[in-house]
């Protein structure tokens, strides 16, 4: 019998250790840290055996094959050893791909995976096609594959299960932009790390089709040195394409032949110019699996986006309260300043991931009348904005935040928490801070 090692026993290590064993393999779920309670139920239910706080070497470098988490990078010793001693380390979506037919979306890329994820999910859902939405977000994949007959999936892919793909073949790949985050799991090499999102095509041919941002430098310039096998599918919000999606004043117009559509972008949902590029890659996606040209332009308009996005909490005193925590780099912060038409009090800071906040001087020039950095460290903000802004205050709680923000802002205003920066040196995670802003301005 195959012995399938899993390190790491969160959602998607359960969810392959449930799969594994349905296939045959023998199991062993192993985790440094804590299993939840939750899991291990479900992985006795299993007749699974794992461990918890200690990885047992002895029941580890005997594996076959072993699905590592994404939260642990290769250069843990034990990990190490395992590529050493030749056995394959792969990611979830890896193993779970090898046992479905379904026909695969995968979307990786910087910011919006998830925004563009979910909304292409709606749009095949809405037409009635049986599809499955995993990967980074909701349920374990490789549990629902174990679990469900879907004809399509619809999977968030981040650079991390990237790294540990080898037959992973999408038959469409998303890349929705790259721009520099995670450099710290990268060596801080860029390229490695845009070397790492583009292993989402390496399996393709010229039966799949990559759809990308084609205003988008960094993939632009990667393209030209490194030419794929999967047909392009490019969208704009600059330029006309001869194949694939552009924006046409208003109005999205997508031509891949035989298919065409046109959408005005007044009916989306989603406000912002980086969701008008989000709507044109699930479009793009839709048609591609013959998505029914209303459906799209119908239910594009239905779809309200995911919390932590761009999402309005309330308005106050014609103060509008918006909530971005899932903002956690640069990128995705110009964004949200370029998108709000109001003046700015901005909330910002915490772990910075290698922050280079010039980009967003411009835009802060411009638009933000006061900065609230909320961050365990802030000399890098301070370094940056000191002589920018003014006011520029520092706090250490989302409550002591909310307070200063409360105080600052002025009708008309908009009060943003966009941090650019990861969350964990005051959160548990980007959910918990977006969730205490919310909770914050509600005592108002
Ligand atoms: P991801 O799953 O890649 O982190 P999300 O859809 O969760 O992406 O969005 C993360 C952040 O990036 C949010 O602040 C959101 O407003 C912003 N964002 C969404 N789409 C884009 C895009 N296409 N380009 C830049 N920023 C984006």
């Amino acid at each position: 019998m195959e012995r399938l090692v899993v390190l790491g026993g969160g959602e998607s290590g359960v969810g392959t250790g449930i799969l594994g064993k349905q296939k045959g393999y023998e199991v062993f779920v192993s985790d440094k840290g804590e299993i939840k309670e939750e899991y291990k139920k479900v992985l006795e239910h299993f007749e699974i055996e794992w461990e918890e706080k200690q990885h047992t070497e002895a029941k580890i470098l005997n594996a076959n094959l072993v699905m590592k988490s994404p939260g642990i990078p290769d250069s843990v010793p034990l990990v190490k050893n395992l590529l050493e001693n030749g056995i394959p380390v792969i990611s979830e979506i890896e193993f779970a791909s090898k046992y479905t037919d379904a026909t695969l979306i995968g979307i990786t890329g910087s910011n919006g995976k998830t925004t563009t994820t979910m909304l292409t999910n709606h749009l095949l859902k809405e037409d009635g096609l049986h599809v499955g939405m995993a990967g980074n977000i909701g349920d374990s994949y490789a549990k629902m594959v174990a679990e469900n007959d879907f004809s399509e999936y619809v999977l968030e892919i981040s650079s991390f299960q990237l790294d540990g793909i080898r037959d992973f073949k999408p038959k469409i790949a998303i890349i929705t932009n790259i721009t520099p985050d995670h450099l710290d799991r990268y060596e801080y090499q860029f390229e490695n790390y845009i070397a790492s999102k583009f292993r989402i095509v390496m399996n393709q041919d010229k039966n799949d089709y990559l759809i990308y941002d084609a205003d988008d430098e960094v993939i632009i310039n990667w393209l030209k040195e490194h030419p794929v096998q999967s047909k392009l599918v490019p969208f704009s919000l600059k330029r006309e394409q001869k194949w694939g999606a552009w924006l046409d004043k208003n109005i999205i117009r997508i031509n891949i032949e035989p298919k065409t559509l046109k959408m005005s972008t007044d009916f989306l949902a989603l406000e912002g110019q980086h969701n008008v590029k989000n709507a044109m890659a699930a479009s793009l996606a839709s048609l591609l699996v013959n998505v029914r040209k209303e459906t799209i332009s119908q239910s594009i308009q239905s779809f309200q986006g995911a919390p932590h996005r761009l999402e309005k909490v309330l308005k106050i005193n014609h103060v509008e309260y918006v909530n971005d925590s899932k903002a956690t780099n640069i990128n995705a912060t110009y964004f949200a300043l370029e998108g709000i038409k109001k003046p700015i009090v901005w909330i910002v800071g915490g772990v910075d991931k290698g922050n280079d906040y010039n980009e967003l001087m411009p835009l802060v020039r411009e638009k933000v009348k006061a900065i609230i950095c909320l961050g365990a460290d802030n000399s890098k903000l301070i370094e940056a904005f000191g002589n920018v802004v003014e006011p520029l205050v520092e706090t250490f709680s989302m409550e002591e935040a909310i307070k200063v923000a409360y105080k600052v802002a002025e009708r008309g205003d908009a009060v943003l928490l966009s941090p650019a920066c990861a969350s964990f040196d005051l959160f548990e995670n980007y959910e918990d801070r977006g969730n205490q802003f919310k909770a914050a301005i509600k005592k108002l």
